[in-house]
Order: C-alpha cells, then sequence, then structure tokens
C-alpha cells in the first residue's frame, strides 16, 4: 500500500531559500498548500517572500530544523548542496523527496560519476584524482584535452579547469590541491541537450521532453524547446533519464545535462535533483509545468500531463544586464511584446553573473518563437 497522498492544506517544506523554491512555492500557494522555507539566506529570500512560514538559520542549526519539521507534512530541497547532517535530521522525522541517497548522490561530482559508471550509464570518460601524480596519470590515460572539476559543490562551470597539451598541470593542480576531483575527457559535442520530468512515489514517469541549451561563460543562456535533434537521438536521452531516475529510486522533479557527439552519441554530463533553470520555459509552454510536477510526486499524487502545447525560446537574465544593482533594465519590449513573458525572482540586488530572471518566449512554430526572442535580445540587451 502506497502511503496517503499529501492534500491541501499540507505545509510543503523547502530546503534552500532560492528561484527555484519560489517557483516551486508560488505552484504550492496557487493550489491551495501552505509553504515553509528553511534557508541560509537572509529574510526575504526569492522562496521566502511566497512562503507561510519562513526559518533563517544555518543548514546544521538543529533547534531551528526541529522548528521547521515541526511544522512541514513533507520535505524536498530545492538545491542539492545541502549538507548531509541536515538530510539526516530531515530524513529522520518527516518524509523526505527527492530521497537523502538521491541528494547525496548528485551533489558531488565523485558519487554522481561512481553511480553512473556503476549503473552502465553513458557519460565522458573520467578518472578521481586525489594528488598532481593521480592527475598526470589520468591525463596519460585520457588524452588531451581534459577538463579537471572539483568533487564537492560544483556547479555551473565553477570549480573547473580545460587542460590542454601545452597546460602546465602543476599550476593547474593548484586550485584543487587538498581536494578529490574528476578529470573528465573533454567531450566535442555539436550540441547540448537535457530532459527535465518527474517520477512519482509509485514509480512513473513523466517527461517533459527534450531541450536544446546554449551556455554563455558556462551558464545557461538559451533554452530551445523542443530540441532540434533527430527522433533517435530524443529516444537516447529520455532513456537516460530514465535510467538516472530510477537507478536512484528518485520521487520529484529531475533534470540531466547531456552532450550530443557528432556520430550521435549522447552522453550524461550532469544530474540535477530538483527543478532545473532549462526546465522553466514549461511553466508556459506545458500542460503542467516542472513545479507543478514536483508538487503532486512529493506529495504522492498521480502526475500531470507534461507535454509541451507551445514552441518555446527561454531567455536567462543574468545580473550583467541590470545598469545598477538595484536599476532594472527597461523591461517594456517584453511586457509589451504578445508572446513574451517576463519571470523576476525578487532579488533585491542585481550582481554579475546572478540569475536574476528569465524570459519565455512562445511561437507557433519554433522558428517564430526563436525570431521573437531575437529580437527581444537585441532591445533588452541593446
Ligand atoms: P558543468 O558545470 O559540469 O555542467 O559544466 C558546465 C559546462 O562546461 C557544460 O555545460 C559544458 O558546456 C562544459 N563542459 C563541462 N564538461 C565538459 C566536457 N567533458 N567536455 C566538453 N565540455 C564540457
Amino acid at each position: 500500500m502506497p502511503p496517503p497522498p499529501f492534500l491541501p492544506p499540507a505545509t510543503i517544506g523547502i530546503l534552500g531559500g532560492g528561484q527555484l523554491g519560489r517557483m516551486l512555492a508560488l505552484e504550492a500557494r496557487r493550489a491551495g498548500y501552505r509553504v515553509a522555507i528553511f534557508t541560509d539566506e537572509s529574510p526575504g529570500c526569492p522562496a521566502g517572500q511566497f512562503a507561510d512560514l519562513e526559518i533563517n538559520a544555518r543548514y546544521d542549526d538543529q533547534a531551528a530544523l526541529a522548528r521547521f519539521l515541526s511544522a512541514v507534512d513533507v520535505v524536498t530541497a530545492e538545491f542539492e548542496n545541502i549538507p548531509d547532517v541536515c538530510l539526516q535530521a530531515v530524513e529522520g522525522l518527516k518524509p523526505l523527496r527527492p530521497s537523502r541517497k538521491a541528494i547525496h548522490t548528485t551533489q558531488h561530482r565523485e558519487r554522481e560519476k561512481l553511480f553512473l559508471r556503476d549503473q552502465g550509464i553513458a557519460c565522458a570518460a573520467f578518472r578521481i584524482v586525489e594528488n598532481l601524480a593521480e592527475l598526470q596519470q589520468a591525463i596519460l590515460e585520457l588524452g588531451f584535452p581534459c577538463v579537471i572539476k572539483t568533487a564537492a559543490f560544483g556547479y555551473d562551470g565553477k570549480g573547473q579547469c580545460k587542460v590542454n597539451a601545452d597546460t602546465d598541470l602543476a599550476t593547474a593542480w593548484q586550485s584543487f590541491e587538498g581536494h578529490h576531483a574528476v578529470v573528465e575527457q573533454w567531450v566535442p559535442f555539436v550540441c547540448e541537450i537535457s530532459v527535465v520530468g518527474a517520477r512519482s512515489v509509485d514509480g512513473r514517469m513523466a517527461v517533459h521532453g527534450v531541450v536544446e541549451n546554449q551556455h554563455a561563460h558556462h551558464i545557461l543562456d538559451l533554452t530551445i524547446a523542443p530540441a532540434r535533434i533527430t527522433p533517435a537521438i530524443a529516444d537516447q536521452a529520455l532513456e537516460l533519464w530514465e535510467a538516472v531516475a530510477v537507478g536512484l529510486d528518485y520521487v520529484g522533479t529531475m533534470a540531466v545535462e547531456l552532450f550530443v557527439t557528432a556520430d550521435d552519441q549522447v552522453l550524461v554530463n550532469e544530474i540535477a535533483p530538483r527543478p532545473h533553470n532549462s526546465g522553466h520555459y514549461s511553466i508556459d509552454a506545458c500542460r503542467f509545468n516542472q513545479f507543478q510536477q514536483q508538487l503532486r510526486a512529493i506529495c504522492g499524487l498521480t502526475l500531470g500531463d507534461p507535454s509541451q502545447h507551445s514552441a518555446a525560446v527561454m531567455i536567462n537574465l543574468l545580473g550583467d544586464v541590470w545598469p545598477g544593482a538595484t536599476v532594472h533594465p527597461d523591461w517594456s519590449p517584453v511586457l509589451n511584446h504578445p508572446r513574451a513573458k517576463l519571470h523576476l525572482y525578487g532579488k533585491a540586488e542585481a550582481r554579475a553573473k546572478r540569475k536574476m530572471g528569465h524570459i519565455t518566449v512562445l511561437g507557433d512554430t519554433l522558428s517564430e518563437a526563436l525570431e521573437s526572442a531575437a529580437e527581444i535580445k537585441r532591445a533588452i540587451f541593446a
């Protein structure tokens, strides 16, 4: 017998206070749930702005955690870099979805890569190294170019270093000294894609489809939905997403980022145990969006229809576009456009590379959405 579902006005507990928590909180409150946020950010954080309760404390503050846990019925996380002591405390008292094991595996590149290898899931060839000698040996085996990535707490290209034949390895290793690192073969990809979907408590899965991602300075810049790929590549990507979801016995919304190579191979790059930036288009372009699916999955309900009803392009808005820390760009080209929607995350100050919001541009066809997106980008980024 599956456990009974959580129905409104149950309280959804969210670990983390950023934009992903905010968009989940919005969906939860729309459906009549209550929301409690636990975050180490300052009061009034993006998710806290839509919460019934916001607790601001360190993730290892047991007294604050106990207060949070006494207020919630079910707990999820809006980012993966949550200390294990916190996950343990939550797991001992309330349903944690996805599980501590799924978050623990995917919050650390070494554990994630070993999971992929164990499950036989295609990814770039890699070695785990702890010192310069092991790095040299790994590169001898993998060949140039390679990329060194910190095992712990890396995202959006942070803690990464590409090495070529002319790179001084001793210098490159300096910033990784004393840590575990993953050395990965460089993948000469033709495009980057991702799959966002959800898995329910009873193991049913629903994915939004495959989207194409363009990055600038390692941060997502544009998502094109659906991806301009062949059905055979899309099938491989969907199979890989399913293999990861089943392998982790995952419950909730999960994203898998993938590389497509020139010879039509699809390789897993990264797993995100939460909704994902590349799934934001689903808010405006899918019957059920990634946050509604997350809510249904963690509450033990049947997933909604994830299918896409309009072609879409998502433009990420980083703080770099803001003329000043608190001075907004002129949003009128978006707000006056009949098929563009502005989403801002309520962050008090803009900073370089900080994710401040996104724009979704819809179209009857993908080329129409791409044309409108280019027009809006020209107007905003001019
Ligand atoms: P990550 O933080 O691992 O997702 O990496 C950020 C970006 O760096 C990816 O989206 C790719 O554009 C690039 N990248 C990371 N790993 C590799 C690799 N092994 N080969 C080629 N590009 C990579």
